[in-house]
């Protein structure tokens, strides 16, 4: 079956080439993407055996080190480079129990960087936020923490997202649970502006009054799906327990059962880690000076594997180079791969790299970056360069109609001023372009969540994704020109009345986390 599928494509997309026109590297693209595909293989490596990529943490060290050996083995040169450094911290076992009035083992993780408690430990009574009048209740309130695991998150109403309800509910209802969680939110936010803290500042106020821990759940609006960044505590452990637990546990602090959990949340501070971006290179053979970026970040958050934020961008680029490897070995134009570091705490390797390599950026044809999940790229923006439409179409005309069918372009677009490595690019006035992709859900199940696992991969839209890139990349080392970098001439901000103006390069954190 998989086999006549992959004959039938291939059939559809040579048919298609040479409607356009005959190009015996982009039929060898094809069947090497097809035919070789690589992808499961590179998943299985990176997100099983590797795990997620924190900055700082032996787990990146790994998968940088794991990637320059990859690109040796398929006859590239690549290396990692260092850019700054970060605390270096390491993820141990976390479980999370209760063990009063019941025994139940909680689902939950230790947030990232968490200070680790011991291999026992630590056992205490939850307790929940009190309503307050003012500041000075709170601090009345506030020894009420000593000894407790505080817990911090609002209790929502409902762990069904919102298209669960609204298939199944009466309309009567779905409006009713909308209209309170709203109230509620309001009435907690502003409980918690009472107190006077803040969502951030009332951790370490806890901490401070002598609190055994910290109990967050960030609920990602999808099942079993929540939020995973870092904890801010110094010396106690925060945890994140997902929703159907953190609600029953508040449910029995409210009803006066008095819950005791136990949480174990080892970890290693292992004092200061280089950071890096992998770089790999097919060098030019015609204009060696003159650049191809392939980018996507390497890093990713640690609540999951990062399998698609951004482990999938990462399979692009590196399937793509190897491809062009393969078929394409004496470009034009040098490629290079950038997998930049620490891209999720501010875009600080690709900034870096950006900073301390001005002769590539300004001799760099294009860039292309994949960034927002599993799915098949189906938007690229001209990212606010006057000529993009010339050169995008000419070289997005060469991929097959397989693929590019389901791309829409937008001309000239908006220069992007954040969100993801394309803006370090733009904002020093290099075309770096986003292959935008469609969503699978991205940003409540997978994006930043205990779910970006590899089970999520949608291999068939990766693959795409990976020919977009190979080909882009061939078209864009071929092209006789040379791009333009002319801006456009932003509009006027309706608000302020100013012309707005093209985004600026921002300075990366180079001793990051300390
Ligand atoms: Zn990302």
């Amino acid at each position: 079956m998989k086999k006549l599928l992959t004959l039938a494509f291939l059939m559809s997309a040579t048919f298609t080439i040479s409607a356009q026109e005959k190009d015996p590297v982009i039929d060898n693209i094809l069947k090497e993407a097809y035919e070789n595909s690589q992808l499961e293989t590179l998943g299985h490596e990176l997100m099983d055996d590797i795990g997620p990529r924190l900055v700082g943490t032996p787990q990146m060290q790994k998968a940088h080190d794991w990637a320059v050996a990859k690109y040796k083995s398929w006859g590239i040169s690549a290396e990692n480079q260092q850019y700054g450094e970060w605390k270096a911290w390491e993820r141990g076992i976390t479980h999370i129990d209760m063990v009063h009035p019941r025994v139940q083992s909680l689902n939950g993780t230790q947030l990232a960087w968490n200070p680790g408690t011991s291999k026992k430990g630590v056992t205490a009574e939850c307790i929940i936020l009190p309503e307050v009048k003012d500041s000075i209740s709170f601090q009345k309130w506030l020894p009420n923490a000593k000894g407790k695991f505080v817990m911090i998150a609002m209790k929502q109403s409902t762990g069904r997202p919102d298209y669960n309800w609204e298939e199944w509910a009466t309309p009567e209802s779905f409006e009713k649970m909308k209209n309170e969680r709203e109230a509620q939110t309001k009435a907690w936010n502003e409980n918690i502006s009472r107190t006077g803290y803040n969502r951030r500042s009332i951790i370490s106020a806890l901490e401070d009054a002598g609190a055994a821990g910290i109990i967050d759940s960030y609920w990602s609006k999808g099942f079993g799906a929540n939020k995973i960044f870092s904890a801010r505590t110094k010396k106690i452990p925060t945890v994140d327990i997902q929703l159907e637990d953190y609600t029953m546990l508040y449910r029995m602090v409210e009803h006066g059962d008095k819950p005791k959990i136990n949480i174990i949340a080892q970890s290693k501070d292992l004092g200061v880690a280089p950071a890096f971006n992998t770089i790999a290179e097919i060098k030019g053979t015609e204009k060696p000076d003159e650049y191809v970026i392939l980018s996507a970040h390497f890093d990713s958050w640690d609540g999951g594997t990062g399998a698609t934020d951004n482990g999938t961008g990462t399979l692009v680029m590196m399937e793509a180079m190897r491809i062009l490897k393969k078929v394409y070995p004496n470009p034009k134009r040098t490629i290079l791969a950038g997998h930049w570091g620490s891209e999720e705490q501010g875009l600080n390797g690709s900034s870096a790299f950006v900073a301390d390599n001005p002769e590539i950026v300004k001799n760099m044809q294009a860039a292309f970056n994949q960034d927002n999940g599993t799915g098949r790229a189906v938007k690229i923006n001209g990212a606010g360069f006057l000529h993009s439409y010339d050169y995008i179409s000419r070289w997005l005309a060469a991929v097959p109609d397989t693929i590019s069918k389901h791309i829409e372009t937008t001309f000239p677009g908006w220069p992007s001023s954040g969100g993801s490595d394309n803006a370090s690019f733009v904002a020093a006035g290099a075309p770096a372009f986003n292959l935008s992709s469609l969503s699978w859900s991205y940003w409540n199940y997978t994006w930043h969540t205990n779910l970006d696992t590899y089970d999520k991969i949608v291999f068939d839209d990766v693959q795409h994704n990976a020919i977009l890139a190979a080909i882009m990349a061939y078209k864009a080392s071929e092209d006789p020109e040379f791009t333009s970098r002319e801006q456009i001439n932003l509009p006027i901000n309706k608000r302020t009345g100013e012309q707005q103006k093209w985004p600026t390069p921002r300075t990366p954190e180079r001793k990051g986390g300390m």
